[in-house]
C-alpha cells in the first residue's frame, strides 16, 4: 500500500477534457469511466494539477491543416508528428475540462499545445520547437517550490499524453506512479516503451491507503 503524504505528494490529471471522452472529436474508448473516480480521488491530494490540451485552429496536429487522414505521420522540426482529427480547439467545449473535476480541488491547470507550430503530449516539456529544443513548460519547477517528490499520473490517452508526462516527470527527478486503472489508452495494445525506459511504476489505484 502506498500513503498519501499531502505535502509530497501530487495528482496529475492529464487532458480529460470532452473531446477525448465519447462523442467528442477524439473519443478514447471506456474513458467517461474514469471522470468519476479521478475526481474522488482528487479530493485527497493538496496539490492536484489539470492538463488541458489547447489547440489554435489550423494545428500542426491536426490532419485537416496537412490535407492528411488522421493517424498519418507528417515530419515536423524533424520529429515524426501523427496526425489527428481537429481536436481540442482553444475556446471550445470540446477543449474543456470533463464536468464533474472538482475545480475547488485543482491547484492548476495548465495548457500544452498552444502553439500552432508546436505539438505537446507531455505536461513538462513541449514537442520539438523550430530551434530543434524542446521548450520546458515550468511545470516541474512549480512542483519542486511546493516540495512535492512524487507524482501520480491519470488520465488520457495512456498511449500518448499519460506516458509522455510521465516519463517526463522521472528524468525531472520526481518518482512517478502511473494508475492504470485511472487511464485509457487510445490503443490498449499500444506497448508503453518510454514508461519502461524511464523507470516508471504502474499500479492500480487501489494501492492507495
Ligand atoms: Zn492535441
Amino acid at each position: 500500500m502506498e500513503t498519501i503524504d499531502r505535502t509530497r505528494d501530487a495528482l496529475l490529471i492529464v487532458d480529460l477534457q470532452h473531446d477525448f471522452l465519447p462523442g467528442g472529436a477524439l473519443p478514447v474508448e471506456d474513458s467517461d469511466a474514469i471522470v468519476a473516480p479521478i475526481a474522488q480521488l482528487a479530493e485527497r491530494f493538496a496539490t492536484v494539477v489539470a492538463t488541458q490540451d489547447f489547440h489554435p485552429p489550423g494545428h500542426v496536429s491536426f490532419a485537416s491543416r496537412w490535407d492528411k487522414r488522421p493517424l498519418e505521420v507528417v515530419e515536423v522540426n524533424g520529429e515524426q508528428q501523427r496526425l489527428w482529427p481537429d481536436h481540442c480547439v482553444a475556446g471550445t467545449r470540446g477543449a474543456a475540462l470533463a464536468c464533474g473535476l472538482p475545480d475547488g480541488a485543482l491547484t492548476l491547470i495548465l495548457r500544452k499545445g498552444t502553439r500552432r507550430e508546436v505539438d505537446s503530449y507531455s505536461a513538462f516539456r513541449e514537442g520539438v520547437g523550430p530551434d530543434g529544443a524542446r521548450a520546458s513548460t515550468g511545470l516541474a519547477e512549480l512542483l519542486r517550490e511546493r516540495g512535492v517528490e512524487r507524482l501520480f499520473c491519470c488520465g488520457l490517452a495512456l498511449d500518448y499524453c499519460v506516458q509522455a508526462s510521465a516519463r517526463d516527470a522521472a528524468q525531472a527527478g520526481f518518482r512517478v506512479l502511473v494508475l492504470d486503472d485511472l487511464c485509457r489508452a487510445i490503443d490498449p495494445g499500444n506497448r508503453l516503451p518510454a514508461l519502461e525506459a524511464a523507470g516508471v511504476r504502474r499500479a492500480s489505484s487501489t494501492v492507495l491507503a
